[in-house]
């Protein structure tokens, strides 16, 4: 088979985050908490109501949909208006949408790693050519970004489009926004993507690169229902940017690709925005509760806006993935030498992880 596959994509590895049955699942930053029994029930109601109508395409242009989602990102504060949101099954689907209108064979996407691992292999599946740039800050932090090096960075590959991650996914910090209109004007030909999957989680002060989008037609945020506000099985992601962007992407989105229950369900959920978000300041507090034991415990967590952390100071970070495994607690070996990443769920998920790390032998460590 791998002789008729596109020479791109042979021997590459599919994108594959182990989905096992164990007591405690704090690998793919998820909720750990369930869809509330009020919102079950507006949801259960919302497919009955268009259950009948399903012999009929969905609105294409998801226009409802839309309006609910410009209506719950202009609750931050930024007015988002409705022509400004664009939306896929899953913010991976829109981050799909994005490489095909802007990228493609014969150009070049940028991105700084460690990030998340699904821009690159996107960017691979639309034939366009990826720029692993570098963390790191003389001084600083080894997974920070500074305007300086980023902007060499982007100069330097001239790319067509930038992906920034902020709060960035596996390390867990927010990007200062003077990086992002950096990047912008140091990559004049470029779209600039900061995907802000974890925004919700942010520690106060961080702002959103949505403050931005003002006279920045470049500019795109990426957000997800899947993570803050506990919809990953409803698959619903999401963008806002400049109108005439937006508009570029019905080029490449399939016909329909919003079903009518995704629409439905997802309206549902965001009627009920402050429910679904009601464990938000519970899963920041552990959280932070995970920094501050990992640390008491010699590990070096690394400081975090997201609903996950990042841990270093292991020996080996597969050997302690599989001792942690064998105690039913499943984390994520991210590929990063001596670190895991672990999310951030219930007191008792949580508990339960500390207990398992604090009982790994010294050989571990
Ligand atoms: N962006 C980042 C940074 C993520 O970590 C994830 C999920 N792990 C996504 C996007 C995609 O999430 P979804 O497709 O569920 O919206």
């Amino acid at each position: 088979m791998q002789e008729l596959l596109r020479e791109d994509l042979r021997g590459r590895t599919p994108y594959g985050a182990p989905q096992l049955d164990v007591p405690v699942a704090l690998n793919t930053n998820e909720n750990s908490y369930a869809v509330p029994p009020a919102v079950v029930d507006d949801i259960v109601a919302a497919v009955a109501a268009v259950a009948s109508g399903l012999n009929r395409y969905p609105d294409r242009e998801f226009t409802d949909l839309r309006g609910d989602l410009a209506a719950y990102l202009s609750r931050s504060g930024t007015t988002v208006g409705r022509e400004q949101v664009w939306a896929g099954n899953g913010s991976n689907e829109v981050l799909l949408h994005l490489l095909q209108a802007f990228g493609g064979q014969g150009r070049t996407a940028l991105g700084f790693t460690p990030a998340y691992s699904m821009h690159p292999i996107i960017a691979a599946t639309t034939g366009t050519t990826w720029v692993d740039g570098m963390r790191g800050v003389p001084g600083g932090g080894a997974f920070d970004l500074s305007v300086e090096s980023t902007v060499a960075q982007v100069e330097q590959a001239d790319p067509h489009l930038v992906f920034l991650c902020s709060p960035n996914n596996p390390t867990g910090t927010a990007l200062p926004l003077e990086i992002v209109g950096a990047v912008l004007e140091a990559a004049p030909r470029a779209v600039v993507v900061v995907d802000e999957a974890y925004a919700e989680f942010a520690r106060p002060g961080t702002p959103s690169a949505l403050t931005l989008l003002d006279g920045r037609p470049r500019l795109v945020v990426t957000r997800t229902m899947s993570k803050a506000f506990a919809f990953a099985g409803g698959r619903l992601g999401y963008l806002a940017a400049d109108p005439e962007l937006v508009d570029a992407l019905r080029l490449v989105r399939m016909p329909y690709h919003l079903s009518t229950p995704t629409q439905a369900i997802a309206r549902a959920a965001l009627g009920h925005a402050d429910t679904m978000l009601g464990t938000v300041d519970v899963v920041k507090a552990q959280r932070d509760r995970i920094v501050d034991t990992l640390a008491g415990l010699g590990l070096d967590p690394v400081p975090s806006d997201a609903n996950f952390v990042l841990f270093g100071g292991l020996r080996d970070s597969h050997t302690t993935w599989q001792a942690l495994l064998d105690e039913g607690v499943l984390v994520r070996d991210v590929g990063i030498a001596h670190y895991l990443r672990v999310t951030a769920g219930t007191p008792e998920e949580v508990t339960a992880f500390l207990d398992a790390v604090a009982a790994l032998g010294p050989d571990h460590l």
